[in-house]
């Protein structure tokens, strides 16, 4: 390096890294600007460290780092006062090193795509991307001449001796055609706003303006486009609340304010330090992903965390800052590298040691936000077991008072009432007070609880529960009449003998609204509902947790609702109807049952003389005569139902009861609703 002027080829051992460079980081070209900026950023917090360590005793000055635009040159420049580089070391970190990276880039391209589309930290040389030409225009703080170094995108360099008092680097781009729109302002203030906004040393890009004359003039202050120290970079201990809501205003100026804030500060056996925020949210989680900011050394990299925290905690908002995440990898590569897994599950337990702590210290807060917090808190104990295990100490379940207990306090209280005759423990629950009221009540007057799980994956989530919590089953309030909710062995005795229910089956039948509807009978308090409409609790949830999931669960997406309509037998109403259907049909129905009765012991007397033959000891004639009974039995029962629905549609106390049944769970409407008006005034005249 003696001569003022040297000229060389850079050593490039591989191809040309230029039209690689260009070609296959298309889609990330900014990005120079922010390798440009980090690397001032360094240069200039070197020199810092070596003036604290007495090694450069020299004045720092002003050290703020300075962009600036050029339109007539085209150049774009970023200049620092730093330590800035000698002719040697231009030779050594420009010339050498960056290409060694090159070579190394370039043999991982080879194995996968991915990663170079994904990658970038290609350092100094991303600059070629957008330029024709750069120039690095440098002086150390050693002693010694500056120089000028200057390459066209090919691998020649010149490298020159070059006038310049002041220490530090300028790096000049020459911005190539199709890269002209960096030189517009305001896409480098965006630029600078995404990856510059809380870099540590300041950052100039122009003036501030004035209102002055009419007019904005520029005065002769820099605008500074960076927020030197973010509240991440500070100490718990110095901060209030109020800063921590002013930090998240500036992240999200937009936004609600969050519900509680976590500052994450670790410095073994990992660097991370952090801010997380609690947004509000309820049932629009898809939305919100993504708020989290990634930075390493308050350098911006990215806002999809995906793989370097648990799914879950994507729905946080805030920021991350840690070195020792690999920034210039794939993101397959990411999730099995030790340093994420290890930061993953340490941002996991610190958020649920926070939860934690606010619910034992705060329960009452904790407790008002528990409607904001729960999905979030639920889809981590569904989806992280490490999760589950600490959040279901204080993950809440809310009643229809409006009351919340933790899951042993929930046991504690239901355990003596709410024990199934197999010792199960029954949660009830609704997902809808208002159109469930009827079966709240119910349940109520028996003394049961009932939970609200009204929430976008709840059926999901309480699923989890069963599994997780022993013996304990989930039943929705209005999947059975208040009385079989929870099986206990006292059985009630039914007014109605099982003929009159056979009989009844038929008409009830005949005016239900729909085929999906079975007619059972129960046992019930006279005092309870003539009539109930109820929906499985299984099959329900199946269709449920298969709009959710969908793939495999696709069968129980397509099965038709079925509901059951549950007569109450000892309700005076169905009493009555029963008593009515005697005097009306009961002759008739009658002589249908004794011809069945005859058909039955034809085929009593019919299997006598099949019997202790095997199957193919039986002769044609006896097998068809065999289904021609069944047949007639089949026949003539249902000629009988056709005579007994008859009078379902006679009594129109029948239609009235099953459409109370459907009011009371709001599901009368329209001319159903309307037949139910007119039907209810012509029964009120009766009466009179
Ligand atoms: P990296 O920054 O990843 O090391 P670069 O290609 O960006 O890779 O830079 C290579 C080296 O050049 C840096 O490590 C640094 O020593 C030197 N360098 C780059 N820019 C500057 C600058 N503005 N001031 C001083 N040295 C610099």
């Amino acid at each position: 390096m003696e001569t003022s002027k040297q000229q060389g080829t850079i050593n490039v051992t591989s191809e040309n890294i230029f039209p690689i460079i260009k070609k296959f980081l298309y889609s990330d070209h900014e990005i120079f600007l922010r390798e440009l900026i980090s690397n001032a950023v360094d240069a200039t917090q070197k020199l810092k460290t070596l003036a604290s360590v007495g090694e450069f005793t020299g004045e720092l000055g002003d050290l703020t780092i300075r962009v600036s635009l050029n339109k007539k040159k085209k150049t774009l420049t970023v200049s620092d006062r730093g330590i800035g580089m000698t002719a040697k070391e231009i030779d050594k970190f420009i010339n050498q090193i960056a290409f060694s990276g090159a070579e190394e880039f370039m043999k991982k391209y080879k194995k996968d795509a991915n990663a170079i589309i994904g990658h970038f930290g290609l350092g100094f040389y991303s600059s070629f991307m957008v330029s024709d030409q750069v120039e690095i225009v440098t002086k150390s703080y050693k002693r010694g001449k500056a120089v000028n170094w200057s390459c066209k995108g090919n691998p020649e360099y010149t490298l020159e001796e070059f006038d310049r008092e002041d220490r530090g680097t300028d790096v000049i781009l020459h911005l190539d055609k199709e890269s002209s729109e960096f030189l517009e302002e305001e896409r480098i203030q965006s630029l600078l706003n995404k990856y510059s906004r809380f870099l540590p040393i300041p950052i100039a890009f122009g003036k501030e303006k004035e209102w002055k004359n009419n007019k904005y003039e520029e005065t002769d202050k820099d605008k500074i486009v960076n927020n030197t120290e973010p509240a991440w970079t500070k100490k718990p201990a110095d901060l209030t609340d109020e800063d921590y809501s002013k930090f998240y205003k500036e992240l999200y100026p937009m936004s609600e304010d969050p519900l509680f804030h976590i500052h994450l500060n670790v410095d073994y056996p990992f660097n991370l330090t952090g801010i997380l925020y609690f947004p509000k949210i309820r049932n629009n989680y898809e939305v919100q992903k993504n708020k989290i900011q990634l930075y390493s050394n308050q350098v911006y990299v990215t806002d999809s965390v995906e793989g370097i925290v648990p799914d879950f905690l994507t729905l946080l908002h805030g920021v991350l800052d840690s070195p020792d995440i690999p920034l210039n990898v794939s993101r397959s590569y990411l999730q099995s590298d030790q340093n994420v897994k290890k930061i993953s599950s340490h941002i996991t337990k610190k958020v649920a040691d926070r939860l934690k702590d606010i619910f034992t210290n705060e329960r009452e807060q904790f407790e008002l936000k528990w409607d904001d917090l729960k999905l979030f808190i639920n889809y981590g104990m569904l989806t992280e077991e490490k999760f589950w295990d600490k959040a279901k100490e204080f993950a809440l379940l809310k009643n229809t008072e409006g009351k919340y207990f933790t899951y042993d306090e929930y046991k504690a209280i239901i355990k003596g009432n709410q024990t199934d005759n197999n010792g199960t423990l029954v949660y009830l629950y609704t997902n809808d007070k208002e159109e469930q009221f009827s079966f709240i009540r119910a349940a109520k007057e028996k003394g049961y609880d009932v939970l609200v799980m009204d929430g976008q994956f709840d059926t999901h989530f309480l699923n989890h529960l069963e599994e997780k919590l022993e013996k304990t089953h989930f039943v929705r309030v209005d999947s059975e009449v208040a009385d079989k909710l929870i099986i206990k062995s006292d059985k009630k005795e039914s007014q109605l003998n099982k003929t009159l229910e056979t009989w009844l089956n038929p008409v009830f039948k005949s005016q239900a609204p729909g085929e999906g509807y079975f007619v059972t009978f129960e046992a019930l308090d006279a005092t309870a509902h003539p009539v109930i409409i109820t929906q499985s609790e299984w099959s329900r949830r199946m269709k449920e947790m298969s709009k959710l999931s969908g793939g495999g669960m696709n069968f129980y997406k397509d099965l038709p609702d079925s509901y059951n309509l549950v007569i109450n037998g000892n309700h005076p109403v169905v009493l009555q109807i029963g008593e009515g259907l005697m005097e009306a049909y009961g002759a008739k129905a009658g002589e249908f049952d004794a011809e069945v009765a005859r058909i039955q012991s034809d085929q009593e007397s019919l299997e006598k003389l099949l019997k202790g033959k095997k199957e193919d000891e039986i002769g044609q004639e006896e097998k068809d005569k065999r289904s021609e009974l069944n047949k007639r039995i089949e026949e003539t029962e249902k000629q009988r139902n056709e005579v007994l629905a008859a009078y379902g549609t006679e009594n129109p106390l029948v239609k009235q009861l099953i459409d109370l049944a459907l009011l009371a769970t709001n599901r009368l409407t329209g001319e159903a609703l309307d037949a139910f008006v007119q039907r209810s005034i012509g029964l009120l005249g009766q009466q009179n």
